[in-house]
């Protein structure tokens, strides 16, 4: 790359996805080109697909070949595995080699795209595939986005919601999801209120969160009614306990005007009885909040058990007669082994 001219300090240095096309326009002027190339170079970068700058016809020919080898941050499809109602899950390979998880997961008026945030995740939460694993690297912010693009492309569709539910703990990787998630509403073009970040909770993060004012959906995933289960599926719920996260969580309810989505993974016998419904509504009560309930997803390190339809439907109805808003979302994909962390365990 040429030098930079003192009078034009871009931010950015590559790979270029997640860049805004104000840091594109500096950086083609670093490179002693006329600043609309950037909006050009954004175009091609995001809504083209472009994988390699020597191939952006519109740019000169001489430029093109001395940006050739400048990296836009894509990965490539390692493994792609298609189950019977559409969902479509992907092992990427990042420029390191390390391998990630993504899922497709079109519905009749949507597709949302599950991302990954780490490479594996350090949680260790004990039903989860991607726990087992244990922990390699966080993303950087153009690995995060490129997950959406893969997507996008495989499916000739555009993605309309992003879910940050893939492999790692979101929090953990704060910076890199905020860019993130600016890039996809800002350059993707994915609206804000599109946009879910789940995390387990990790202390204060939650409130640094909300301080960023941004209009996504913040899902946290509750799993227990009390402190006692948690810790005994969560780790991390022993230094930092129930009643901590929920006070955290109403600051942030406070902070942001936004409700925030509980998940609540209901293992048979567990955490599913009469008596933990009870308890969850009461935990929640006056608060602005959704409980999303998720039927287990067996993986084979452990012998937790999906509950029957019947009990999901029990615990439905009590936390609905406690006027606790709750839906039950089927993990989808699950045919091709493909859900939550277990295709990237299994190949
Ligand atoms: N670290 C983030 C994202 C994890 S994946 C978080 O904890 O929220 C998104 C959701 O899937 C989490 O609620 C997670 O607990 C849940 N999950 C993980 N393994 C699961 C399984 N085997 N069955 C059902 N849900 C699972």
């Amino acid at each position: 790359m040429s030098a930079t001219p003192l009078a034009l300090k871009s931010e950015i240095t590559p790979p270029l996805l997640g860049a805004s096309v104000a840091d594109l326009s500096l950086w083609v002027q670093q490179q002693g080109q006329p600043a609309y190339r950037g909006k050009q170079l954004h175009d091609w970068i995001y809504h083209k697909g472009v994988r390699s700058l020597a191939d952006i016809s519109a740019f000169p020919k001489e430029w093109r070949a001395a940006i050739a080898e400048v990296p836009i941050g894509r990965s490539t499809i390692h493994h792609r595995a298609v189950a019977p109602d559409g969902t479509i899950k992907y092992l990427l390979k990042l420029a390191d080699g390390q391998i990630i998880e993504t899922v497709g997961i079109p519905t009749a008026k949507r597709l949302t795209v599950c991302v990954s945030t780490q490479v594996g995740c350090p949680m260790a939460c004990d039903f989860c595939a991607t726990g087992k694993g244990g922990y390699t690297r966080n993303l950087e912010t153009h690995e995060i986005v490129d997950q959406v693009l893969t997507v996008q492309e495989d499916f000739r569709q555009r993605v309309s919601h992003v879910v940050f539910m893939g492999m790692g703990e979101p929090l953990l990787n704060t910076d890199n999801v905020l860019a993130s998630l600016t890039s996809l509403n800002q350059d993707v073009g994915i609206g804000q209120r599109s946009l879910t970040v789940s995390t387990v909770g990790i202390r204060d993060r939650i409130l640094q969160f909300a301080k960023y004012n941004l209009q996504v959906t913040l899902a946290v995933s509750l799993h227990a009614p009390n402190q006692e289960l948690r810790e005994q599926l969560i780790p991390s719920a022993r230094p930092y306990p129930l009643e901590d996260l929920l006070h955290e969580c109403r600051e942030y309810v406070e902070i942001t005007r936004r409700r925030i989505s509980f998940e609540y993974v209901l293992l048979a016998g567990f955490n599913d009885l009469p008596h933990h419904a009870l308890q969850l509504a009461k935990c929640l009560r006056g608060f602005q909040s959704h409980v999303n309930l998720i039927p287990y997803n067996p993986i084979h390190e452990v012998d937790y058990k999906r509950p029957t339809s019947d009990r999901i439907q029990a615990f439905v109805n009590i936390l609905k007669q406690q006027k606790t808003a709750v839906s039950v979302r089927y993990s989808r994909g699950l045919e091709a082994d493909a859900a939550c962390g277990q295709l990237r365990a299994s190949k």
